[in-house]
């Protein structure tokens, strides 16, 4: 059976998925798949998601407005597959956490990939770490970092006890879809 971390009344707890499905069914909530390697979050049945290796633990999810607002919180930004601000009422549940935490005052400018960038450097790893306490098997970071910026992320990972994954960048044209950042530090 696979557990899910669940975020639920001001707490992260681990599920099986099935329990998680019949509480958010009879509840009449959604619920909201946050990926880490890459910082995106969706809907539960988005292809984006089940595509590529990943382990079920590299997956938080949330419940209804408060778990929406959570993974907003912990710095996810919207998967532009299954494009989770078509939902009703999106922005009108997220949009004080927007403006406080990004400066931003519209779902357009939210979900613009110019604005917010696909950046797992983005979400808060302090946190999510001892909650899953698991890594990735990969981050996704920007192409074209300095070798300073990938350098600031690993020692941030470093500081927080865990082993560092496979960082690097989105690759459309190898299978792997990944290519690792390949820099040696003192
Ligand atoms: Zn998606």
């Amino acid at each position: 059976m696979k557990n899910y971390y669940i975020y639920n009344n001001e707490k992260f707890t681990k599920k099986p998925l099935k329990e998680i499905a019949e509480y958010a069914f009879n509840k009449k909530e959604n619920i909201w798949s946050a990926r880490i390697s890459s910082g995106l979050f969706g809907l539960t049945n988005c292809k984006a998601g089940n595509r590529g290796p990943k382990k079920y633990n590299e997956i938080i999810l949330g419940i209804g407005n408060e778990g929406l607002n959570k993974i907003i919180d912990l710095g996810f930004i919207t998967c532009p597959v299954c494009k989770p601000e078509k939902t009703a009422n999106f922005w009108e549940i997220i949009k004080y956490k927007v403006n406080e935490k990004y400066n931003i005052n519209t779902l357009e400018n939210f979900t613009d990939k110019n604005i917010l960038n696909f950046d797992a450097r983005r979400i808060k790893w302090e946190e999510i770490l001892p909650i899953i306490n698991n890594v990735p098997n990969r981050i996704y970071i920007p192409k074209n970092l300095s070798k300073k910026e990938i350098k600031d992320f690993k020692n941030r990972f470093l500081k927080t006890g865990f082993k560092i994954p496979a960082i690097g960048y989105y690759s459309p044209n190898v299978s792997e879809r990944f290519t690792k950042y390949d820099i040696h530090f003192d």
